[in-house]
């Protein structure tokens, strides 16, 4: 396998890691983040991939062999009633928003939460 993978970009890490099956599940399905992150971008936001590659630092095929083997875990995880656990993979957490044309909606949506922080600051004082 090789060592030097370059680390996706992702600008969120899901609030929950573990997905747990009502009945009772004896395998374990594990998703990395950046799966997870291309999922976010493809699926829940409608981005065509190479909008979400971009965003993700990496070209389309490595986008597609990603957002692929996503779908391929959650199908399996479903179908046959797995538990699903978020887990490792290589990525970096991004600092800053999205740059591009178009962002993603949840750095959107944080970066106006810092504005309305920042704004309700600003007013305390006057
Ligand atoms: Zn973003």
């Amino acid at each position: 396998m090789p060592r030097d993978i370059k680390a996706r970009r992702v600008c969120s890490i899901p609030d929950n890691l573990r997905f747990i099956p009502e009945g009772c599940s004896k395998e374990l399905t594990v998703i990395t983040v950046e799966e997870v992150e291309s999922l976010r971008l493809c699926d829940l936001e409608s981005m065509d991939q190479d909008t979400a590659a971009g965003l993700m630092n990496i070209s389309r095929g490595t986008l597609q062999r990603i957002l692929y083997s996503a779908h391929r875990k959650i199908a399996e995880a479903l179908c046959r009633g797995r538990e699903i656990q978020i887990k490792g993979g290589c990525f970096e957490l991004s600092e800053e928003r999205c740059k591009g044309e178009k962002g993603c909606s949840y750095c959107c949506f944080r970066l106006k939460e810092i504005n309305s922080i920042q704004g309700d600051a600003e007013d305390d004082r006057k």
